[in-house]
């Protein structure tokens, strides 16, 4: 068991284990590899650094925690659990903590969907976990095409009468469970209903009968993973105190994903903070 994980390697992620590392904790960083950072082209307004490329500035933050011997899984975490300890899930295995670190940054995006929008709390939703219970014994479908979204749909499966993953015209990744399910990777054209969505229309003009939709693009984010484990989201971010402690005990979340600046100064700093409290707790 860790002291520590933090899912992450983004400047909020970085900036943690930096300091529990260097308070001898027994830290992990699980990250699926990329950052905001690296989208950015110049970055010209952090303290001391006259101008850096993103990439080059999220590179140095991952050599900075190698020499520390800081250990990073490239992995992609699809769930959270707490019951004595904290279990995180992945794609290829669980690893269990007394603490966790959200560190995820920010990314979800609803799909630029015709009826997305309009049926989000009547039909759509973003976490199985929390609203497969509303869709039991109905015609579900979960939108995304990697291992998130066979995540999601697997915890759909037992409770839901059908359930489909809708790639919208991307390939599903090749993932163990991805052939348990029904896949349809014709693009779609909208989502239709009265008072809550009834059916989806493809770019091919079928129509497929569903009741509900659960958004899984792309990977889990902090959000996703804090709703899963109970803890308060508010407009997408997750709600921390000072401390930057969620309102689960123990579970800490920084960076983007607690919205504000999204700027890397106030993730590096945030990290730092969650950290500090961390050792303060271990201690
Ligand atoms: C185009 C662009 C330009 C920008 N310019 C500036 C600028 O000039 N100055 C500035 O200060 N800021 C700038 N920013 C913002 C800055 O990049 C972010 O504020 C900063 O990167 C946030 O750090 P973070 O650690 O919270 O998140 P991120 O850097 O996004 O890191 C998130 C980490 O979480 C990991 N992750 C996500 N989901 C999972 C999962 N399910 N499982 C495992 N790992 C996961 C990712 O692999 C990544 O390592 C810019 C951003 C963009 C997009």
């Amino acid at each position: 068991m860790f002291d520590v994980i933090i899912i992450g390697s983004g400047p909020a992620g970085i900036s943690a284990g930096i300091y529990l590392k260097r308070a001898k904790k027994d830290v992990l960083i699980i990250s699926n590899g990329k950052s905001a950072l690296e989208k950015a082209k110049k970055i010209e307004n952090y303290y001391g650094i006259e101008s850096i490329s993103g990439e080059e500035l999220y590179k140095t933050g991952l050599k900075q925690a190698e020499r520390l011997k800081i250990p990073i899984e490239i992995d992609e975490v699809t769930n959270i659990t707490l019951e004595e300890h904290f279990t995180v899930t992945t794609t290829n295995r669980k690893y269990e903590a007394r603490y966790v670190i959200l560190a995820t940054g920010t990314n979800r995006m609803a799909p630029n969907i015709k009826g997305v929008k309009e049926f989000e709390g009547k039909g759509v939703s973003y976490c199985a976990i929390c609203d497969a219970f509303f869709y039991r014994n109905k015609n579900v479908a979960v939108i995304g095409n990697g291992n998130y979204a066979i995540h999601e749909a697997k915890q759909l499966k037992p409770i839901a009468k059908s359930v489909t993953i809708l790639t919208n015209g991307k390939e599903i990744v090749q993932n163990r469970d991805a052939s348990d399910f029904e896949v349809e990777e014709t693009p779609i054209k909208e989502f239709r209903g009265t008072n809550s969505i009834e059916e989806v229309e493809f770019e091919n003009n079928n129509t497929k009968k569903i009741e509900g939709v659960f958004i899984a693009i792309g990977t889990a984010t902090s959000a996703d993973l804090a709703k899963k484990i109970g803890a308060v989201v508010k407009n997408n971010n997750v709600v921390v105190n000072g401390n930057m402690e969620t309102t689960v005990k123990g579970l800490y979340a920084c960076g983007d994903c607690t919205g504000g600046l999204l700027q890397v100064n106030k993730a590096v700093y945030e990290g730092a903070v969650a950290a500090l409290e961390i050792i303060k707790q271990l201690d």
